[in-house]
């Protein structure tokens, strides 16, 4: 990757350099820079919504019929495969993931435009039952321009997840990506241009959040938002959004428990937990970094886990033998450790990690060591709060109610894993728990075609699945008066009636 490689922002289907501040893109395992951007500014904001409400409102793309938006969509699918490498290898530099993570990412991108291809070209409106003398459908349009807000740790997938469902409604979509890792987007924009997607329908704006995120929300041509990312941000945006009476979708934080019950495949359990809270380097909203182990199989479970953790292979992205690489960045890594001193400081002891691993290779970039704690209780700060890294607390349970208790106690409500063999247990537990995704003898295992998204604190409305596509569309009603007469008011005074059928 080149600093001539990169275009730095994409307004109305122009590449060309933002007029806001200049910064670097930084590879995170060695602190270097990879690309040197000019960020977008308020004007540039002004200009990408104007373009995209131009062209949504006249570039055919929303007339067009789903099967030929579908066609495009489906090349956009083609392109990225045709592309994977290549894009894998930047993600890798834009934000440090193992290539083996960004790879799978990719493909999934890809997925997740042929599902929704696919969706776009079978979704149905309907005919609702007939109560009187009008014809009555139900029938869904699409929106305008639509704010695709996303973080930093998935990238393309995080993007694709919202600009697919978006395009194949019939939106033009404005993608603001996290101001660290801006690579992947404009590639995406790229390519949907080159599928044929009319200029304009889709606008990049990488920069600051609380600067360009905050103006896209607050514009009055912007007519839904959806967000990922942390949970304050993700309140903010959604006040701001009752203002304008703006539809939102929220994708936020998590705090997910693990339950490892006394009857599970250790063996299975130990690989799930571990792959749960370490790949990605914990940088994962749906992270299971609380641990809640039946007290039986405590102390065994808990040896059995810190020795494979101490086990990962924590280094070089590029060395597809990698498990974790390193953190986003200096400073995320510095909260990570600020929430190890504060586990020490509640009672916690560090049964592995709990440090920077040393070592060429790693001296350089944002690394931490895989690292689990003990001792501490579901109240704490550190079993309460996302840390978003490679941080997990493990705990013993003595029964299925404090367990569920332990597990529903949380702000968050995002995801759970349970590890047993009893499948009457697993269901049980698996109704209880307070979660939108659970996961029974796996773990951070996902399917386009399956809906995704969280309670509470978690977040908002749902992404993905067929439906998902409903979230970027207007549910209109029609009727067809079918009478024979004409409605009783002219000719006998009385209004018609107004009543419900
Ligand atoms: P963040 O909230 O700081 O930023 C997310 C995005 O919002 C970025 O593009 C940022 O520039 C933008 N932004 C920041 N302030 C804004 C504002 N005032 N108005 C509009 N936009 C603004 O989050 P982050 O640190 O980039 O990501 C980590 C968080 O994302 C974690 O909490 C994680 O759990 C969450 N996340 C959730 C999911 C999910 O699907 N539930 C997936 C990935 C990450």
């Amino acid at each position: 990757m080149t600093d001539k490689n990169i275009l730095d922002i994409c307004v109305g289907g122009i590449w060309r350099a933002g007029r806001g501040e200049a910064y670097a893109s930084l590879y995170p395992a060695t602190g270097q820079a990879i690309a040197h951007l000019r960020a977008a500014n308020l004007d540039d904001v002004d200009e990408a919504v104007s373009a995209a409400d131009h062209a949504f409102r006249h570039s055919g793309w929303a007339q067009k019929h789903p099967h030929e938006r579908a066609q495009v969509l489906y090349r956009v699918a083609q392109i990225i495969r045709d592309r994977a490498e290549e894009l894998a290898q930047t993600q890798r530099l834009d934000n440090g993931k193992p290539i083996t993570e960004t790879r799978a990412l990719v493909a999934s991108a890809a997925a997740t435009f042929q599902f929704y291809a696919a969706a776009c070209e079978t979704l149905e409106d309907c005919l609702t039952p007939m109560r009187g003398d009008c014809l009555t459908m139900s029938v869904h349009e699409p929106m305008g321009v639509i704010a695709a807000i996303t973080p930093w740790n998935s990238p393309i997938a995080s993007e694709a997840q919202k600009l697919a469902p978006a395009l194949a409604a019939g939106n033009a979509v404005i993608i603001k990506p996290a101001e660290i890792t801006p690579l992947m987007a404009l590639e995406l924009a790229a390519i949907c241009v080159q599928a044929g997607v009319p200029a304009g329908m889709v606008s990049v704006l990488p920069g600051k959040g609380s600067v360009l995120g905050d103006a896209l929300v607050r514009h009055p041509l912007v007519r839904r938002v959806s967000f990922t990312g942390g949970t304050g941000t993700g309140k903010q945006i959604a006040r701001l959004a009752a203002d304008k009476m703006m539809p939102v979708s929220m994708e936020l934080g998590g705090k997910s428990p693990t339950m490892v019950l006394a009857d599970a495949d250790i063996e299975h359990a130990v690989n799930g937990v571990l792959y749960g809270i370490f790949s990605s380097s914990g940088e994962s909203c749906i992270a299971g970094s609380r641990l809640f182990v039946a007290r039986p199989l405590y102390a065994e479970f808990l040896d059995r886990l810190a020795t494979a953790a101490q086990r990962l292979r924590v280094g070089d992205p590029a060395d597809p033998a990698t498990q974790m690489g390193p953190l986003i960045s200096e400073a995320h890594r510095a909260t990570v450790e600020r929430y190890v001193a504060l586990a020490l400081s509640e009672g916690g002891t560090i049964r592995t990690g709990g440090k920077r691993p040393e070592g060429s290779g790693v001296d350089q970039g944002y690394f931490y060591t895989p690292t689990i704690i003990e001792n501490l209780g579901n109240s704490s700060r550190t079993c309460q709060e996302e840390i978003f890294g490679p941080v997990l607390v493990a705990m013993p349970f003595d029964d299925e109610d404090a367990l569920i208790e332990q597990a529903n106690d949380s702000v968050y409500a995002l995801a759970a894993g349970i590890w047993t063999r009893d499948y009457k247990k697993a269901w049980r537990i698996g109704r209880q728990v307070q979660a939108g995704t659970v996961w029974i003898n796996t773990y951070k295992q996902f399917s386009i075609s399956t809906p995704f998204g969280g309670w509470r604190d978690s977040g908002l409305g749902r992404e993905k699945g067929r439906l998902g596509i409903h979230q970027y569309m207007e549910q209109k009603s029609i009727y067809w008066g079918m009478n024979a007469q004409p409605l009783p008011w002219a000719d006998h005074g009385s209004g018609p009636d107004e009543g419900q059928r």
